[in-house]
């Protein structure tokens, strides 16, 4: 049976914005030794800002915008949510796209008006034998090419939760491992990590790769390892983790039923108060 100290945990943790699928997931957060974190929507806001566009073709600066923000017009990717943003209205409608693909950890293709359009990262065009021009800025890169041909690409950045740094620092200063994975660029991880005071990292990471570190992770870690994710494409890292933990605001359906915790006020302090909430309720059932 569970001792009824269990369940006022429960209670006072879902009356600060953290559901808890269990006892045993209260009783676990105690033995947490590493904490894995995804980057976009977790670490950072998930609201990225347009910084620079660059067009390598003959295309004006709010074309090249204009057709990057075309073919994400049906992604609920943070980055397609700012492209759209930052690009006004659209000379094109629904009707306009066939063909409409979504690949994780790489972008979007799309057909528009005849015209076989993408927008992803360096992977993406080394895949689709694109002739890009890199970067080795910092901010994370959004290349457009269309049938092939290289179009140029958009830089854009994301910025720090306002809580990231506080509970990074506190979870290190106890001695916990704290590791980054992120799908996004080495330079745009390596600046992040910097400004979030992470030494720990992994970037250019599919999703099956990040289950892949995770599984590593985990056999490395000395007790439990709990991952923190926004729940957008990382649903399987979620259910692999002792402790999936998902963002309740901004993940899917798909990420809150693979995760045994959901912050619903997607704040990283938010984790810090569930293990607070775990370490008083056992000196309660102890
Ligand atoms: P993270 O690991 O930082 O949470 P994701 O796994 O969601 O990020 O995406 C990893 C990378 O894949 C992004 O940094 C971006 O380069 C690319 N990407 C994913 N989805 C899109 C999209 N809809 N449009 C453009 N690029 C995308
Ligand atoms: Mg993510």
């Amino acid at each position: 049976s569970i001792p009824l100290g269990f369940f006022g945990g429960l209670g006072s943790a879902s009356r600060q914005g953290v559901l808890i699928k269990g006892a045993n997931y209260l009783e676990a957060l105690n033995d947490v030794s590493t904490v894995v974190m995804d980057k976009t929507g977790t670490i950072t806001r998930g609201v990225f800002e347009v910084n620079q566009i660059l067009p390598a073709a003959n295309i004006s600066r709010s074309e090249l915008l204009k057709t990057a923000a075309a073919a994400e017009l049906n992604s609920n990717h943070p980055i397609a949510e700012a492209l759209r943003k930052s690009a006004g209205e659209l000379p094109i409608k629904q009707d306009d796209i066939d063909n409409y693909r979504e690949m994780a950890g790489r972008g979007v293709t799309a057909t528009i008006k005849g015209e076989e359009i993408l927008v992803g990262n360096d992977k993406l065009m080394e895949e689709k034998n694109v002739d890009y021009i890199s970067s080795d800025s910092g901010r994370t890169r959004v290349h457009v090419a269309a049938d092939g041909n290289y179009l140029g690409r958009i830089e854009i950045s994301d910025r720090l939760k306002p809580d990231s740094l506080n509970i990074i620092s506190n979870l290190l200063d106890n001695g916990t491992r704290v590791v980054m994975l992120t799908g996004d660029s080495r330079e745009a991880a390596a600046e992040l990590a910097e400004k979030a005071g992470l030494e720990e990292y992994f970037a250019e990471l599919l999703p099956d790769d990040k289950v892949e570190k995770l599984e590593k992770i985990i056999r490395d870690s000395k007790k439990k390892t709990a991952f923190i994710g926004d729940g957008i494409n990382d649903a399987p890292v979620l259910a692999r983790a002792d402790i999936g933990i998902s963002m309740g605001g901004l993940g899917s359906d798909a990420a809150v039923e693979a995760s045994d915790v959901v912050l619903m006020n997607d704040r990283l302090s938010d984790f810090q108060a569930a293990l607070n909430v775990a370490g008083s309720t056992r000196r309660i059932v102890m």
